[in-house]
């Protein structure tokens, strides 16, 4: 018997689940993409994509995915043979540095290894050791969306300034914006990432790149920008043909118009509190099954776990068969686990991770768990009890 028919929950940390409002959005004829409604939408846009980035300054859209908003960002400010810093707490740290060597970049990374955030004193030793400020750009990932580690942006901002450091500090936002607090502005970041595809609840295809005065004025000296990348035609254009270097993401526009509607009308920090408290169920009941059993956090450490994915650690091949037994018998989808070996040694652990961004609530999270809980009973894998009281309990003291 299948109990899986009904409607599906992807809860994997990205894509994320697309509101009704969204989909009914792009669900249209093929509009003007010279004049109109589409080219009349896009101030609001961009005005409303700052606002949830918590930034002044400027964003560049770009047809692409987080991949598209790494090299787009770093095309910007970079020259080739610059040297580059990358802060790694899992595989889009390291990612997103690779990404920076091919363009020509020197990359060093600063490991903090598979299980823990950045150490903004490993970055202040690394940044003593600069005194000619060879290093252009520091790369810094918020929440890497492998490990679930969520690190502190205002400290390393915090670590540069102490030692008077020039480097741009550039934030890959991609996985948290708009589910972990982030404020681009106020922390010091110069360069942030997006894509539109996680806390923005729409379907992947839009990157976004902003970026502040210093980081424009990076933009001025550096030798790999090209024409396509380039962020500066990308803002304040006087054509929709312009703005996106081509013909605009028509129906993604419209997505992404409901989309940051309904982030206004809850709010930001209602978001954030939301994020928090569904988190904070989903951890009370990893902490229940860990009680008596091989379940358990990959980021132990309370305040290094994002509040939109989180990681799950048990010996292998139990990840697998959660994930296979969840979708087979429930219809839940959980992530996998990705970058999370060292190449060669392979490890008795295995992974899996819950997607918790965007839109999202209390029943799907209590359903998700219920959903794990079926599979380690019906898989036979030992696990303590309590962990739905658990949760029903973190969602019931958020409520109020
Ligand atoms: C998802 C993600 C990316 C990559 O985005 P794609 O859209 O898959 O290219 C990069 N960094 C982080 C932190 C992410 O969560």
């Amino acid at each position: 018997m299948s109990l899986s028919n009904g409607r599906e929950y992807l809860a994997i940390p990205g894509p994320s689940v697309m509101p009704d409002a969204v989909l009914r959005a792009m669900h249209r004829a093929a509009p003007n993409i010279y004049t109109g409604q589409l080219w009349e939408m896009v101030p609001g846009i961009v005005r409303d994509l700052k606002a949830v980035a918590r930034t002044e300054h400027q964003v560049a859209m770009y047809i692409g995915n987080g991949h598209a908003a790494w090299e787009a960002a770093l095309a910007n400010v970079l020259s080739r043979g610059d040297k580059v810093l990358t802060l790694a707490t899992g595989r889009f740290g390291k990612g997103w540095g690779e990404c920076a060597a091919r363009l020509g970049a020197e990359v060093e990374v600063l490991d903090f290894g598979l299980r823990a955030p950045t150490d903004p004193a490993r970055l202040a030793e690394r940044l003593a050791a600069d005194p000619d400020h060879a290093i252009k750009a520091v790369l810094f990932t918020h929440v890497d969306t492998a490990t679930s580690a969520l690190s502190d942006t205002a400290a390393i901002r915090a670590a540069l300034d102490a030692a008077g450091h020039p480097a741009l500090l550039m934030v890959d936002c991609i996985a948290s914006l708009a589910c972990d607090r982030f404020e681009m502005d106020a922390w010091g970041a110069d360069v942030t990432v997006a894509g539109c595809q996680k806390g923005l609840m729409t379907p992947p295809g839009m990157a976004f790149v902003y970026f502040n005065t210093r980081a424009d004025a990076a933009r001025d000296r550096a030798d790999c920008v090209t024409g396509y990348w380039d962020w500066r035609p990308r803002v304040d254009a006087a054509e929709m043909y312009l703005y996106f270097f081509g013909t605009a993401p028509t129906h993604h526009l419209y997505g992404l118009r409901a989309a940051l509607d309904m982030i206004a009308e809850e709010g930001l920090e209602a978001i954030w509190a939301r994020h928090d408290a569904l988190a904070r169920a989903i951890w009370a009941a990893i902490e229940a099954w860990g009680a008596a059993g091989p379940l358990e956090f990959n980021i132990e450490d309370e305040g290094a776990r994002s509040r939109a994915v989180t990681t799950l650690r048990i010996p292998k091949p139990h990840a697998q068969k959660i994930r296979g037994w969840v979708e087979d018998h429930t219809g839940l989808t959980l992530g996998l686990g990705i970058g999370m070996e060292e190449p060669g040694s392979p490890s008795a652990m295995g992974y899996f991770r819950i997607g918790h961004m965007g839109h999202l609530n209390a029943q799907m999270v209590l359903g998700a768990l219920g959903s794990v809980e079926a599979a380690l009973t019906g898989l036979g894998i030992p696990h303590g009890r309590g962990a739905l009281d658990a949760a029903a309990e973190a969602i019931a003291g958020a409520a109020g």
